[in-house]
């Protein structure tokens, strides 16, 4: 019962009323990622949950700044169109 309730605690995510399920597995890591700290940007993805496979980690994406370590939530994806 208590896993039960840490697991809700989780997955209590802030997600929008028309945010739907989506797999962000196979999301391209092509991006340039900027860091809002040190302003210093470089290629990958920052590291997400996917809302469809949770349990899944990809080990090769950023979970802090390459430059001066700062937390993910410091990273932003430029997205830049050409
Ligand atoms: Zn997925
Ligand atoms: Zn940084």
């Amino acid at each position: 019962m208590e896993f039960q309730k840490l697991y809700n605690n989780n997955t209590n995510y802030k997600l929008g009323p028309d945010c739907v399920k989506y797999c962000i597995c196979e999301r391209k890591r092509e991006n340039v990622i900027v860091c809002s700290r040190c302003k210093q940007s470089f290629v990958g993805r920052i590291s997400q949950r996917c809302p469809k496979h949770p349990e899944v980690t990809f080990l090769m994406d950023a979970r802090q700044c390459a430059f001066c370590g700062a937390h993910a939530n410091f990273l932003k994806v430029s997205e830049t169109k050409r």
